[in-house]
């Protein structure tokens, strides 16, 4: 069986340091480790239109501020398929037979859209597009046989959705969808990375963001404003290294070398740990160093987006063969959905006897 990757954001803001540790720095690797025979990686336009049907043009303008994240971080076109979702009819098609196969009691069980709905406050206005994308999620897998799905730990309750749906419909159709299996990052807090507010993960909607093409000062500034640990006042008192959002984000970016060139007092993370829960380290210094570790990966991140910036006619380019591309093998995904379930009448006229 082929080796397939698909994954996707939502276009709903430029993308932040949560995508890039949970799915986006990862996803790069994997393009580049020559293990995949197809990867693609999609632009949700049609999901993220689910909670912003009033608001298209903030999903539509953003359509390319994803699009110059992804290739800025290193997505290579040539390697990797860039579509939006919105332009691959199969994908609605796929989701429409999909609902049959799930009940409304198991989409209200889903934890992750249980906290978004709170986070939006829907309360009895959900949008029935918001409450069932767990469903077009599932089609968004399936249609392209997606074997392995690199995401942040939001996604799993999505994944097993669509398990669940795969194993459905092959033992009523007959075996034709693949199943797919998330990827989490080794690193736990890469796997839900918080925002500088420390109180949720960092998500666009919550406004607790450093987005990867934040310029280097207001990344300083947010680094500055972070939440660490309120009981630490004084310089000489003991610090809490649990929870507190500067050192989650060193856990998260900094490797050993990193010591050596911007904090060469400390020979990795544990001995500044330990200097902190010990007092008398201040937050002003471990700020700092953050700000230059995370500087150290944004500083080319950030050019190269400012170098695609200047050819948007060649990144409309990718979109647009990206899309044709995944388009192909769409149709072909469901002309064997079609098949299976003997709904393809006009293929093979005995279909109807
Ligand atoms: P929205 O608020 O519009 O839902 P979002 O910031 O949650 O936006 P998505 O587009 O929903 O971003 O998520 C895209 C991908 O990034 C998913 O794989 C998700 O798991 C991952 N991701 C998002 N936020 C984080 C985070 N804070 N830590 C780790 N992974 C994350
Ligand atoms: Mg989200």
């Amino acid at each position: 069986m082929a080796n397939v990757i698909l994954t996707g954001d939502r276009p709903t803001g430029r993308l932040h340091l949560g995508h890039y540790v949970g799915s986006l720095r990862r996803r790069v690797e994997l393009q580049n480790s020559s293990k995949y025979d197809k990867i693609f990686i999609m632009i949700a336009d049609a999901q993220a239109l689910t909670d912003n049907a009033d608001n298209p043009e903030k999903v539509r303008s953003n359509i390319l501020e994803v699009a110059l994240d992804y290739l800025a971080c290193g997505i290579d076109p040539e390697k990797t398929h860039i579509l939006i979702q919105s332009q691959i009819p199969e994908l609605c098609e796929l989701t429409f037979y999909y609902m049959n196969l799930v009940t409304v009691s198991r989409l209200q069980r889903n934890p992750t859209v249980k906290t978004e709905i709170k986070m939006r406050n829907f309360e009895a206005n959900i949008p029935v597009g918001f409450f069932t994308y767990p469903i077009s999620q599932a089609a968004d897998i399936t249609l392209f046989k997606a074997t392995e799905v690199p995401v942040g730990e939001d996604q799993a309750p999505m994944l097993e959705q669509t398990v669940e749906i795969v194993r459905r419909f092959n033992r009523i159709y007959g075996e034709t969808l693949v199943e797919p299996k998330i990827s989490l990052s080794s690193n736990a807090v890469c796997c839900r990375l918080p925002g500088t507010d420390g109180k949720a993960k960092m998500s666009k909607s919550l406004g607790n963001c450093i987005y990867l093409s934040d310029e280097a000062e207001t990344v300083a500034a947010k680094v500055k404003e972070m939440y660490t640990d309120p009981g630490h006042i004084r310089l000489s008192d003991p610090g809490k290294v649990e929870g507190n959002v500067v050192f989650t984000f060193l856990d998260a970016f900094c490797k050993d070398e990193d010591f050596a060139k911007f904090l060469p007092d400390y020979a990795n993370l544990d001995e500044l740990k330990d200097h902190y829960r010990r007092g008398g380290l201040g937050d002003v210094k471990i700020k700092k160093f953050l700000t230059a570790v995370l500087e150290q990966e944004l500083a080319p991140i950030r050019e190269r987006r400012k170098e695609l910036q200047k050819d948007i006619p060649y990144v409309f380019e990718v979109l647009k063969r990206g899309t044709a591309a995944a388009r192909e093998t769409g149709m072909r995904t469901m002309e064997e959905v079609r098949r299976a379930m003997r709904i393809n009448y006009f293929d093979d006229i005995s279909s109807l006897y």
